[in-house]
């Protein structure tokens, strides 16, 4: 293949050559976790050392760390009912993830909408007058809230949202997988009572994630059998995944460090398209955004045009709206933020991480500033 340009990392980051080399040392190595034998005991050791790794890239407790499957069955163990005699309400926003949106174990008729601003933050307003009618003793609210939107980047008020949900005898969980270190996270601090993470998302192996609990949550298990990760997920661990992620955590956190450094190359990427597009339009431009993260559109220019176009010049990027039985559908993402469909339909969506220079820019930039000027040049001939 040629040489190609990864903007992609809000799909999949690349994976760490640290982690590579750990998954394949854990690979060769034969004992299960639960075993007492010496073997079983290095196993165990592997698990506990990552499992503090991915709590304190969060600024949890290793004990509260349950292994999943990944970020979508880390929402579904979380939007269920916590354990116990209680009834729960769910509460939603309306950008999460389909992973969190269809996911979850709550009945359509006990979940509600949280909307959004145009500038896709959720309108904690609007949240607070919905729990107005939680009282003690009756139904508990259990909110999801992402950290930051996987389209957009549009980081959300999470600690705002905590308040509000806490006051309210509620519980709060937020789906971190693409805040995650690209942001500082702190459970503490931002009052998350659930947090759901993946490693894929931050140089790790796919197929390995995280629902990270505050202190004293309990969650009802959605995997039952065997006693692994505290009887709240049943099944041998996926050592070598979870070894990978560990280290996947350990180098996002150093990372944390220098995140000016992705903002500039998301800035310059920015400027670099207003330049040779002057329409473009950069949507939640004027939210908190992740550092890594830029979704635009040229009115009239459709995303699948981009991405195809891009792709044949050798840059890997999403289209913002999703392909389902080949038939390319708005995203629900940018509707509910109120995007008008000419807009919606042509949003891409350009991510960058740890390995992203600022060559891969410059390409973005010139692929993409060739191929608004031939639309333009087909579209002038056609008329
Ligand atoms: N949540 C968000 C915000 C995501 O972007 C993704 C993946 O794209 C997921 C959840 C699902 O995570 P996983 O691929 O680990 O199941």
């Amino acid at each position: 293949m040629n040489q190609r340009t990864y903007l992609d990392y809000n799909a999949t980051a690349p994976l760490r050559p640290e982690v590579r080399e750990a998954v394949v040392d854990a690979l060769g190595e034969t004992g299960n976790p639960s075993s007492v034998h010496a073997e079983g005991r290095a196993a165990r050791a592997a698990v506990e050392e990552a499992r503090a790794k991915v709590a304190s890239l969060v600024g949890a407790q290793a004990e509260d760390v349950i292994f999943t499957s990944g970020g979508t069955e880390a929402n579904a163990l979380a939007l269920g009912a916590p354990a116990g005699e209680e009834s729960w309400q769910c509460y939603i926003s309306a950008i999460e993830h389909p992973a969190a949106l269809s996911g979850g174990r709550f009945h359509p008729e006990t979940t509600t909408l949280i909307p959004v601003t145009a500038d896709g933050v959720a309108d904690i307003g609007a949240l607070a007058q919905m729990l107005e009618k939680h009282k003690p003793g009756g139904w508990r609210p259990l909110v999801s809230l992402m950290a930051a939107n996987n389209e957009t980047g549009a980081i959300q008020p999470l600690a705002g949202t905590a308040n509000i949900v806490h006051e309210a005898g509620g519980l709060l969980h937020s789906d971190a997988v693409q805040a995650a270190g690209r942001i500082p996270l702190d459970m503490t601090a931002l009052g998350a009572d659930m947090l759901t993470l993946s490693a894929h998302k931050i140089g790790g192996p796919k197929g390995i994630g995280a629902l990270v609990l505050a202190e004293g949550v309990r969650v009802e298990p959605l995997i039952k059998g065997g006693g692994q990760e505290g009887r709240r997920r049943a099944g041998t661990e996926n050592v070598p995944g979870i070894v990978g992620f560990g280290v996947a955590a350990e180098l996002a956190a150093k990372e944390l460090a220098d995140v000016t450094a992705l903002a500039s190359l998301r800035d310059a990427l920015e400027e670099g398209v207003r330049a040779v597009a002057a329409n473009v339009v950069i949507l939640s431009a004027s939210a908190p955004r992740l550092p890594n993260t830029s979704c635009m559109a040229v009115p009239g220019v459709k995303a699948e045009t981009l991405v195809i176009g891009l792709d044949l010049a050798g840059i890997a990027v999403s289209a913002g709206s999703a392909c389902s039985s080949g038939k390319m559908e708005a995203s629900h993402v940018l509707a509910a933020m109120g995007v008008a469909p000419e807009i919606a339909n042509g949003a891409v969506r350009v991510s960058l991480g740890f390995g992203t220079k600022n060559d891969d820019i410059q390409r973005y930039v010139s692929a993409f500033g060739g191929l608004i000027k031939r639309l333009k040049r087909n579209a002038k001939e056609a008329a």
